[in-house]
């Protein structure tokens, strides 16, 4: 029953600390769940129980086990979720003239990013003996937890906002999830999960306040620490889209780690990428006081008005050197259909946010040309068709005759 590489769960605002092998979420000492978590680490432990070779090569996230908040003798939950590829991308490249790297997490087991998480969760969850687990979600995180309970064995109870993609409910369906529609917003979904919590001790995976949640989203961090070095060099940017704030965060993190153990040389500057029209992070970031706390955008996945980790976010782009910054919807459209003509990847609006906020950066020049870029596509475009078919001049309809194609084509000649 031992847990000796975790030393304690840290408040972010006070600094009180909390034993990590207890089933708490927030710090009582604040309103609400302003009081997040951070789970803090013996190193040297930690650094004696990692023997993985940092070649670039990933099976599963589960390589970095030794980094992860888990006891000994806790059963694995796992899809081999991690280990996603980072492809060169010559032709995005030279479309953006900046050399630009894509880490796609979109090839996760539930088709996004928040797989990383959800298999510490039900890992956990089962650990401390819970047979129900419970989320808020705008589609990817039900899908990925109902996912991982289902093969963990214990029940989903999930809570989506009654506008999420038809696509992304269809999923934590078929998993055998109960997929409650909230009739209003994310911000009211959430906040509803927290309640049935307090009431049922049902295990809540919400990453912003469940504080292991953003330790499983370090492995992104941890795999392209290893994956960029095998390359030759750390690169100058990470960029990646931001919702509550968890996945940037928990990248972050992981990169630093490798870093302050000495195993690369260097980390990136992050930078976090959010829609015009759900800008609380990019706000705060740059010392708006008069936070808006609206959420419109197509990219659903980051339609967050509250972010519950704008403390943890914040710190990434601080301590990194990086910055925050602003897109539009179209340009998350003109980004997801870039993406998908130059390198054949196929992201949701929320993964092709980050390189609409790499081409925002070039324009600006908070992106220099000569520096190198990793942009991180953190969900697969096949969950939500409908924007995507937005984006592009649709299908050409044509009679059943080679007159019809030779219109099109000019004759083979
Ligand atoms: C959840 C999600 C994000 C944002 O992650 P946060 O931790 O909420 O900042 C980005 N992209 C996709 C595809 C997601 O599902
Ligand atoms: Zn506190």
């Amino acid at each position: 029953m031992t847990m000796d590489h975790v030393d304690a769960l840290e408040c972010t605002l006070c600094g009180a600390e909390y034993d990590p092998d207890q089933v708490i979420y927030t710090c009582p000492e604040h309103e609400g769940v302003k009081g997040i978590l951070e789970v803090t680490y013996d190193y040297d432990v930690v650094h004696d129980r990692f023997d993985a070779p940092l070649d670039g090569v990933v099976d599963s996230q589960w390589k970095y086990a030794a980094f992860l908040p888990v006891h000994d003798d806790a059963e694995v939950v796992t899809l081999d979720e991690g280990g996603t590829d980072l492809f060169d991308a010559p032709n995005l490249s030279d479309a953006l003239g900046v050399e630009t790297l894509v880490k796609d997490d979109g090839r996760n087991p539930t088709g996004c990013f928040k797989d990383r998480a959800s298999s510490i969760a039900v890992t956990k969850a089962k650990h401390a003996g819970r047979d129900v687990v419970t989320c808020a979600s705008t589609g990817n995180a039900a899908a990925s937890l109902a996912g991982y309970a289902a093969r963990g064995g214990l029940d989903a109870r999930i809570f989506v906002p009654g506008d999420a993609p038809t696509g992304k409910l269809a999923q934590p369906l078929v998993y055998g999830a109960d997929v409650l529609a909230v009739d209003g917003s994310y911000d009211e979904a959430y906040d509803l999960s927290v309640d049935v919590t307090d009431e049922y001790g049902w295990y809540n995976r919400n990453a912003a306040i469940n504080p292991f949640q953003v330790e499983g989203k370090r492995t992104v961090g941890h795999e392209l620490a290893g994956q960029t070095s095998a390359r030759g060099d750390v690169p100058d940017w990470l960029v990646f889209s931001m919702g509550d704030g968890c996945t940037i965060a928990g990248a972050w993190k992981g990169f630093r780690e490798f870093r302050d153990l000495g195993y690369v040389d260097d980390a990136p500057k992050m930078l976090g990428v959010q829609a015009t029209g759900a800008s609380s992070i990019h706000d705060a970031f740059h010392g708006h006081d008069d936070v808006d706390d609206v959420a419109d955008t197509l990219a659903d996945s980051i339609a967050v008005g509250r972010p519950r980790n704008t403390v943890k976010a914040c710190r990434a782009l601080e301590e990194s050197g990086g910055t925050a910054l602003l897109v539009d919807d179209d340009d998350i459209l003109d980004a997801q259909t870039l993406l998908g003509r130059t390198e054949g990847i196929y992201s949701e609006p929320a993964g092709a946010t980050a390189l609409a906020g790499l081409q925002r950066a070039l324009a600006e020049d908070v992106v220099e040309r000569d520096e190198t870029v990793v942009v991180c596509s953190t969900g697969f475009g096949l969950k939500d068709t409908e924007s995507a078919l937005d984006a592009t001049d649709g299908v050409t309809a044509i009679d059943p005759r080679m007159e019809d194609v030779r219109d099109l084509y000019g004759s083979a000649e």
